[in-house]
């Protein structure tokens, strides 16, 4: 099967344009959503299925341990259609009665905060800058003499590239504040690096399909703790769609609560099937060296040629699966991603107000080192190309 290529208003007739034939991998290097194996594609291309029969049942008899050992949990992993952001949604709807407190570091934890108030509860924000992660004690401090139902925090900020310790922070918040629930969004981590549900005490993590796990976007999939479960039952206007009851329930008969995007459960079949052939331990172990990878090509072109790359997020605090790098003038974000389309690459501009300062690249889902090596032969010579001519 053959879909043309992209075209797009500035370049229409670029003849190395990224290939959107369904047989290629390995170009697309977007922090989400991510490149699909082509395998998984062609899983959707099969007829639909009732959602109540026996067909149904099977899959999802098939994907329910395999979600649970993706999010290290013995609990129920609710299926969601819906983006992640709707089961961010979720969580301020079932968990949060008055008031929550939101960790913000970048783009994707405030949109949590900014949720929250859309969603009328009284929501307050702890702020970094951009480019740092939210450390644990500076939630103790916040926490003290406060009374919040829950805090809402990003595990990796796909907007900065950074990681925040979340086990730390599950671990302080415990301590100082034991009945606050942790509101975890897990959607550029699950998949790419360790997230151990259970043993950290998250009281609800939730990831997107089209992230760590290498899926079409679509699904989104989230999982509760008993207590935050119990929690939920009690929260007046929770609403219908998003009630964490109507999910475990559905859950316990094998089935989705409302009309599920069946094409994309094939390809979480699929997928579900590929992640644990790989193994969870390999794939995280994988992310780390594309990790790696990238962060040593930015020191290299600082230190080899003089120009002044740096990443934004410090040591010990990035993200396994997306690099932000902050370029000097003369290197723009949108112009370096618009110059890399030309070679067949894609990456993203900054996030936001990052948008021209900075550029990201996508190392998550199931891209592997020789690909990206690839890119970042392709990068490297563009960027020093724009950054003689002053
Ligand atoms: C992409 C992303 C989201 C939003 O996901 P949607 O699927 O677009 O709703 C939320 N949080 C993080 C960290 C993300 O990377």
């Amino acid at each position: 099967m053959r879909w043309g290529r992209v075209k797009t208003a500035s370049h229409p007739r670029e003849s190395r344009a990224y290939s959107t034939r369904l047989s290629s991998f390995g170009k697309f290097f977007l922090p989400g959503p991510t490149e699909v194996r082509p395998e998984i594609l062609q899983a959707m291309l099969r007829p639909v299925i009732g959602h109540r029969g026996p067909e149904m049942e099977a899959l999802m008899q098939r994907v329910a341990p395999r979600l649970q050992a993706l999010f290290r949990t013995r609990r129920p992993v609710y299926v969601s259609t819906s983006s992640a952001t709707g089961l961010m949604e979720a969580a301020v709807r079932n968990c949060v009665r008055r008031r929550v407190l939101s960790l913000v570091c970048g783009a994707f934890s405030e949109r949590f905060y900014k949720i929250a108030q859309a969603c009328g509860r009284e929501a307050d924000r702890l702020d970094v800058e951009w480019g740092d992660a939210n450390e644990p004690d500076s939630l103790a401090e916040a926490l003290a003499g406060a009374d919040y139902d829950a805090v809402t925090v990003v595990h990796s900020e796909t907007s900065t590239g950074v990681l925040n310790p979340l086990a730390e922070i599950a671990a302080t918040l415990r301590e100082v504040s034991p009945e606050t629930l942790l509101l975890v969004d897990c959607v550029s981590s699950l998949g790419a690096t360790p997230v151990d549900v259970d043993a950290w005490g998250l009281d609800f993590a939730l990831t997107g399909s089209q992230k760590g796990m290498a899926l079409p976007p679509g699904l989104a999939f989230g999982v509760a703790s008993q207590r935050a479960f119990d929690r939920s039952r009690e929260t007046p206007g929770r609403g219908l769609y998003f009630d964490f009851e109507a999910f475990e329930s559905a859950v316990a008969k094998l089935q989705t609560s409302n009309t599920p995007a069946a094409s994309l459960l094939f390809a979480l079949d699929a997928q579900l099937e590929r992640i644990e052939a790989e193994g969870l331990e390999a794939r995280w172990a994988r992310h780390r060296a594309m990790a790696e990878r990238t962060w040593r090509w930015v020191d290299e072109l600082r230190e080899n040629h003089g120009l002044e790359l740096r990443l934004l997020a410090r040591e010990g605090r990035r993200s396994p699966s997306v690099t932000c790098v902050a370029t000097p003038a003369q290197v723009s974000g949108v112009e370096l991603v618009r110059r890399v389309a030309e070679q067949g690459y894609v990456i993203a501009p900054g996030y936001g107000r990052l948008k021209e300062s900075t550029f990201r690249i996508g190392h998550m889902g199931d891209h592997t080192l020789e690909e990206l090596g690839a890119l970042l032969e392709n990068l490297t010579s563009i960027i020093l190309a724009m950054g003689q001519k002053r």
